[in-house]
Order: C-alpha cells, then sequence, then structure tokens
C-alpha cells in the first residue's frame, strides 16, 4: 500500500544541496574576509554573512556596488557598513512605491480629462449641427416644435456640460494634491531622518552629475569626507540619544556653509559629505578647515542632563573628483585623506 505524500517531494531540497549551499556559504565569507584582510570577528561574521547570503538586500546591494567600484572593503568601511540605518532601505522603497502609484494616478487623471475633453466636444458638434438644421427649415416642424427642440438639446448640453466641468474640478483638484504628495514623497526619499540633511541617495546622484557638469565647464569639483572623531566615546559616555542631538549639532555646523557652491549630506552613521562646486582643492580645504576649527571652539552641553559634553571635533579628507574620470575613485581619494587626518591625531583636515 502507498502511503499518501502530505506535499510534493520537488518541494523538499534535498538534504545533500542544503549541506552544499550552506557549505559554499561559508567558504564565499571565509574567501571574502582573507581576501579583503579582515579580522574573524562576530561582527564582521554577522555583517558579511547578512550580505552575502542576501538576508539583508541593502547589505547585499552596497557590497556588490563597493567590488565593483574596485574601492577598498576594509575595517573602516565595514564600520560604517554595520551602522546603516536599517529603515533606510525599507523606507526609500516604500516611497518608491507611492511613487509609482502617485504617477499612475496622475496618468489615470489625464485619461480622464481627454475623455472629458472629448465628450464635450462632440456634444458641442451636435447642439451645432441641430442649431444649423433648424435655422435652414431643413427639417419640416412646426414653429413651436422647433423652439422645443432647441431648448430641449440646450438643456442636455448645459446639463452635460455642467458634469463634465465638475468632472473637471475634480479632477484638477486631485491632480493637484497628487503633484505635491509626490513631491514631497521624492523630497522624503533624498532626507536623512535623523539630521534632515540630504542622505546619501542623494549625494550619489548629485555627485554624478556634478561631475559631468564640472568637467563639461572644466571647473574644478572637490569632494569632502568628514568623520565625528572619537564618536564612539561619546555614545558611550552620554548615550545614544546624546549621541543624535550632538549629530544633530554637526550637521547644522556644517551645514551652514551650505550654499550654490556647497552641497553637504549625511553619508552614514558618523560621517558627513561635502561637494565643493568649482573650488579648487587648497580653496575648498580652506573652507571645511574653518568650520572645523568653528566646531572644535565650541563648548556643547547635554541639555538633559546640565553636563558639558567637552570638545566634539571632527576630520576631514579632501580630494578633486575631476583628476580621474571615474568619480568614485575620489570617493576612495578623499577617504584616504580622511584617514590620514585620523592618524594625525584628528581634528584635522587633510587634502589629497
Ligand atoms: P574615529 O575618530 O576613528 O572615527 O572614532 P569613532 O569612535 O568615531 O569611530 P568608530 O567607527 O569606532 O565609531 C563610530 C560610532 O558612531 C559608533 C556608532 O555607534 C556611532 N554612530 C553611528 N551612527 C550613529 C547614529 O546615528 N547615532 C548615534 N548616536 N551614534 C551613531
Ligand atoms: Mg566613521
Ligand atoms: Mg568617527
Amino acid at each position: 500500500m502507498t502511503h499518501p505524500m502530505p506535499f510534493d517531494a520537488h518541494d523538499i531540497p534535498p538534504q545533500s544541496s542544503v549541506r552544499a549551499a550552506r557549505h559554499d556559504l561559508l567558504t564565499h565569507i571565509s574567501d571574502f574576509l582573507i581576501r579583503h584582510d579582515l579580522d574573524i570577528t562576530g561582527t564582521n561574521l554577522s555583517l558579511v554573512c547578512a550580505a552575502l547570503s542576501g538576508s539583508n538586500r541593502q547589505l547585499a546591494q552596497e557590497f556588490a556596488a563597493r567590488e565593483t567600484s574596485r574601492e577598498p572593503i576594509d575595517q573602516r568601511w565595514i564600520n560604517t557598513m554595520t551602522r546603516l540605518d536599517p529603515g533606510t532601505h525599507d523606507r526609500i522603497a516604500e516611497l518608491e512605491k507611492l511613487m509609482d502609484k502617485l504617477e499612475y494616478s496622475l496618468l489615470r487623471f489625464a485619461q480622464t480629462a481627454k475623455s472629458a475633453q472629448d465628450e464635450s466636444s462632440q456634444h458641442r458638434g451636435a447642439i451645432g449641427r441641430q442649431i444649423k438644421e433648424i435655422q435652414s427649415g431643413s427639417v419640416a416642424h412646426s414653429e413651436g416644435m422647433r423652439v422645443e427642440r432647441v431648448i430641449e438639446l440646450s438643456a442636455s448640453m448645459l446639463e452635460r456640460l455642467e458634469q463634465v466641468e465638475k468632472a473637471m474640478d475634480r479632477s484638477e483638484s486631485e491632480t493637484q494634491q497628487l503633484r505635491s504628495s509626490l513631491a514631497q514623497a521624492r523630497h522624503e526619499a533624498d532626507v536623512d531622518h535623523l539630521t534632515r540633511l540630504p542622505n546619501r541617495r542623494a549625494f550619489e546622484r548629485r555627485l554624478k552629475s556634478a561631475s559631468d557638469e564640472a568637467r563639461a565647464n572644466d571647473v574644478p569639483l572637490c569632494i569632502a569626507f568628514c568623520d565625528v572623531d572619537n564618536f564612539k566615546q561619546v555614545n558611550d559616555r552620554h548615550g545614544h540619544d546624546a549621541g543624535d542631538r550632538i549629530l544633530c549639532a554637526i550637521a547644522n555646523t556644517l551645514n551652514a556653509i551650505a550654499n550654490d557652491e556647497c552641497f553637504i549630506a549625511r553619508h552614514g552613521g558618523e560621517e558627513f559629505v561635502l561637494l565643493f562646486y568649482g573650488l579648487t582643492k587648497q580653496e575648498a580645504w580652506h573652507k571645511l578647515d574653518k568650520v572645523r576649527g568653528m566646531m572644535a571652539s565650541k563648548q556643547l552641553l547635554n541639555r538633559e542632563t546640565g553636563k558639558p559634553f567637552g570638545k566634539i571635533t571632527f576630520s576631514g579628507g579632501v580630494a578633486e573628483v575631476t583628476e580621474d574620470s571615474d568619480p568614485r575613485s575620489a570617493l576612495a581619494r578623499a577617504d584616504a585623506a580622511l584617514y590620514e587626518a585620523k592618524k594625525a591625531g584628528r581634528n584635522t583636515i587633510v587634502a589629497h
């Protein structure tokens, strides 16, 4: 006697292939750690596992992009990845979905408006023909019947026109509302939720367009990476919420120099990135060093406890974007300059 199968045997991968997949993943993880000379720590293992297994889509994409761009995958970059805002990806995916929906609705409204317009022009044509017929007297009717027919036609036309007008008004106001929701959604997708500065996604787009423009106009374009010094200590001493407030204060200080020739974004964690349009490396260095000095001269106070945070500083690395045909290589050069600034004792800006 044969036993009924509770499910199709084809649905279950054989044990040996599950084992082979696990073995492959482990091999990939260890190859990756060795290839990039990374320490075998719990944090590194869990991050690399999440990226290489694909269980974290955002991380998987970041790892793939980093490998493709050939920028260094070192402990500093890995540390930045451990601090990626886990909600960002979902938030952006959600907003993108909303944008698609809104764009579809706009299309539908445009179609409604078009068909309403067609209908009203058909009506106009029909009424015109009727009036002409009556005027020419081509249809044999009594005087009373003719007037009655014109009134009847005009009344129905008026009624229809009113309906169309109302539908158009409704469409127009709904379209307006959708347009502003769409603009808001687009804006939100490009903004960092903590500091309200443009986020990494906005920066990536800006870097691309700014470097194309700088190359076309043969003007300089500089990039700077800034990283808060010893921020882990600040969090450890004062707590994460206080750390968040400090990040906002730093964002505000940096943002004070944002204008037509300077774009600022939060790159992630305690790192900020700046683009200086039309400024040479020396000029960009100068500008950033001034902000560094301003920040270092402030005494921030923890308003929850009334205790001073002490001196909060950041280090920065500056590079010229148009020195290389690939704008992403400037990121690596700015990052290397930042690394030098850290090695030189922090609270310093280095230009490469
Ligand atoms: P360094 O001068 O070498 O940059 O030292 P660091 O302590 O700043 O660098 P490290 O990479 O060791 O630590 C960065 C810390 O920044 C750890 C992490 O918890 C904190 N951090 C990153 N993002 C945020 C955030 O959004 N809010 C808070 N409060 N802390 C954050
Ligand atoms: Mg950092
Ligand atoms: Mg830091």
